[in-house]
């Protein structure tokens, strides 16, 4: 397939959805740009791509301006994990809202395509299911998650703003949980908590009952939406959802990496986190219809690739530190 070669900005490229989505912007012929202040991605997610000519890293935070010249933006940088976004919410805010304000301001002087790396947090604790992209949510403003929600729902409405206003070329994605190699191994998100606590033998640490219900979608999947999505029409400007519509209890998520791993955990419960959303699955007709995107990799396959990375990682010695708790 021949392509033009763009240069594209990719923020928060050395995380763990960031550092995918580079390798795939190589591969598809581009040259890119990595901004990242490293707070949770790491090098050592990129260090493979810097022997590339046509890969460059820069230690950047998008909460201050940035004068570069690109032709495309995708925005992902933002701690996306509960324990991360919570250790310092106010620069969480700051990164969503000023970040955006900054990327959006950098699109604006270049006239260049940005994508949003959005979320289904917008939906908060939902009471529509599955959700929809006109539903409007229900977030707590004032609740630990608010830092990360609010700011990622601001965030959406500069990005709106930006295209009414100044008629930029934008494109949201509302990603839903989405798993898979490189995930940070203490980040505290529940796949790749219960894949390293079933490879150590640990007790998996249920929250709550087990009966509150995510969808997982395989990182690859995912990474294909956003190409999608930013090569589509400028009429596309979102937002979409983008995440796997099989929905799973944690109980059942535990059960699943438990078996494939071999594993001899035993389930421990531990206090449901503050605001956490009993049930989240993505309706995704609109990325089916206006994308003809749908994840491909069932969870068993996916769930597998993650483990080995982790498998290899624990048994390099890279013994990762004990997770934090979220607020309970
Ligand atoms: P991640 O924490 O691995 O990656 C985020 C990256 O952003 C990291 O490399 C981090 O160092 C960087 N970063 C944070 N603050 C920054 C700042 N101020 N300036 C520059 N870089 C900064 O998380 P991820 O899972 O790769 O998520 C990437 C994006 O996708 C985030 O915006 C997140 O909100 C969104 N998202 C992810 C998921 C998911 O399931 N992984 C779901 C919904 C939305
Ligand atoms: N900005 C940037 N890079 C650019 C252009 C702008 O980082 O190439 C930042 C700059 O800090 C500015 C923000 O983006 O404050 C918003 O830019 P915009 O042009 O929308 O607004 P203004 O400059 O009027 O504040
Ligand atoms: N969870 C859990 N045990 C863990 C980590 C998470 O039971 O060790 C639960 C968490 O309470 C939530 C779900 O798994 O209900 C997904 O959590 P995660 O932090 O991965 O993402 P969220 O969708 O909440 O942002």
């Amino acid at each position: 397939m021949s392509v033009t070669k763009k240069r594209v900005l990719v923020t928060g490229g050395a995380g763990f959805l960031g550092s995918h989505l580079c390798e795939r912007l190589l591969a598809d012929g581009h040259d890119v740009l990595c901004v990242d202040n490293y707070f949770t991605g790491r090098k050592d997610n990129i260090a493979h791509l810097l022997p590339n000519p046509n890969f460059e890293a820069l230690r950047h935070d998008v909460c201050f301006p940035l004068y570069v010249e690109v032709d495309e933006i995708y925005n992902l940088a933002c701690p996306a994990s509960p324990i991360h976004y919570q250790h310092d919410p106010v620069q969480t805010t700051k990164t969503s809202v000023s970040g955006a304000i900054n990327m959006l301001g950098l699109a604006k002087r270049l006239r260049c395509k940005i994508f949003q790396a959005s979320t289904s947090e917008v939906y908060g604790d939902p009471s529509v299911h599955p959700q929809t992209e006109d539903y409007r949510g229900n977030v707590n403003p004032i609740g630990p998650r608010a830092c990360y929600d609010e700011g990622k729902r601001c965030a959406e409405t500069l990005f709106f703003d930006y295209y009414r206003q100044h008629k930029l070329r934008i494109r949201v994605a509302r990603i839903f949980n989405t798993y898979g190699p490189r995930m940070h191994p203490n980040d505290g998100r529940v796949v790749s908590n219960f894949i390293v606590q079933a490879l150590k033998g640990e007790p998996i640490t249920i929250y709550g009952d087990g009966s509150q219900t995510r969808a997982f979608c395989y990182v690859d999947d995912l990474i294909e939406g956003f190409v999608r999505l930013m090569a589509a029409s400028d009429e596309v400007t979102g937002p979409i959802n983008l995440g796997n519509p099989v929905e799973n209890t944690v109980a059942q998520l535990a059960a699943r990496i438990i078996d494939l791993s071999g594993s001899r955990s035993r389930i421990e419960y531990r206090p449901l986190p503050v605001d956490d959303p009993v049930q989240r699955c993505p309706d995704i007709t609109r990325a089916r219809n206006v994308l003809g995107w749908e994840p491909r990799v069932p969870l068993e396959i996916g769930l597998r690739h993650a483990i080995e990375f982790f498998d290899r990682l624990l048994s390099e010695g890279a013994e990762p530190a004990p997770a934090l708790s979220p607020t309970v």
